[in-house]
């Protein structure tokens, strides 16, 4: 990073070069048809610096099914509206399980694991719905002020595919309004949700999107959104539980906070350094880029990069 633009573009051309060969492989998630049509050859990589300045590569500036990545930014505005009480609906430890199980609800009194799995983002979204009114919409404005961006917006075809092919997040939902850690009606929570997931953005748009946490906190216009200890413990939660069940091959790996999403999509955060996003639709069976993982890879051993 420190050599300036030219080698950032440089750097990027080669980690492009370097993952070709799996872009394409993977599969498209297949649980939401309207996914499943994205053609899996894309692949883009954006590098967002602390003063917003976005340099990319590939098809970095093509929006994209966000999906879990919203997660974060989620979590982090309802901690910013709510404070910590949020921790007491829901964990800070890897599930280990897939991002959609049921399995430790029962067990765990209907506290899910983490806020990044599909029970505990039900969770978050869910307190973000009672602090704000309006969830979605309050998470919409955010993305389009830290991005830059207006023209960020919902995706309605992807909300429909999911809502149609709900039974799963409708049944974690359910089952956790039956231990009272759900306070909304849950059909208007599972809308909120779905347009959440719904949101699509580019590499570029979430690399600078994602800056508040490199930035300790701070948002784009200089005001402060997290405490430096909160974005911290934001930071901490993606790189223990930001890619699932595979939250440990990934800090083996990349050693950096990450967030994934079934579009295909990447959030990485350098604190104090930079923001990265990158995109390629073919997942691995954990529901992770196959390219998009073998990029930050790339990036973080040819960089150095990494918190370790
Ligand atoms: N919308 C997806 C779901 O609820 C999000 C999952 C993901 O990106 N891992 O299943």
């Amino acid at each position: 990073m420190d050599g300036g633009a030219p080698d950032l573009a440089g750097l990027l051309e080669r980690i492009a070069a370097d993952v070709a060969p799996l872009i394409g492989s993977g599969t498209p998630a297949e649980y939401i048809p309207a996914l499943a049509e994205v053609d899996p050859r894309h692949f883009g990589m954006a590098i967002a610096d602390l003063d917003g300045n976005v340099h990319g590569v590939g098809d970095w500036r093509v929006p994209f099914s966000a999906q879990s990545i919203t997660k974060v930014f989620a979590l982090a505005l309802a901690l910013a509206e709510g404070g910590d009480s949020l921790w007491r609906r829901v964990g800070r430890e890897p599930s280990g399980n897939p991002f959609n199980s049921l399995v430790q609800l029962e067990h765990e009194n209907g506290i899910p694991r983490n806020p990044f799995i599909n029970a505990g983002a039900l969770v978050v979204t869910d307190r973000l719905q009672t602090l704000t009114g309006d969830a979605s919409s309050e998470l919409l404005e955010f993305l389009r002020a830290e991005s830059g961006n207006p023209d960020v917006s919902f995706d309605a075809e992807v909300a429909a595919s999911e809502h149609e092919h709900g039974d799963r997040n409708a049944a974690l939902a359910h089952f956790m309004a039956s231990y009272g850690n759900i306070d909304n009606p849950v059909p208007a929570l599972l809308d909120h949700y779905f347009w959440q997931c719904s949101i699509a953005m580019s590499c570029a748009d979430l690399a600078r999107a994602g800056l508040f946490l490199a930035r300790h906190g701070l948002r784009a216009d200089g005001s402060r959104l997290l405490t430096r200890s909160e974005a911290k413990q934001v930071n901490a939660v993606m790189l223990t539980c930001g890619t699932y069940d595979a939250a440990g091959e990934f800090a083996y790996r990349v050693g950096l906070p990450g967030k994934s999403g079934v579009g295909g999509g990447i959030v990485a955060v350098v604190p104090g350094r930079c923001a990265l996003a990158v995109w390629s639709p073919g997942l691995d069976s954990r529901g992770n880029s196959v390219a998009g993982v073998a990029a930050l890879d790339r990036f973080t051993t040819l960089t150095g990069l990494s918190v370790f």
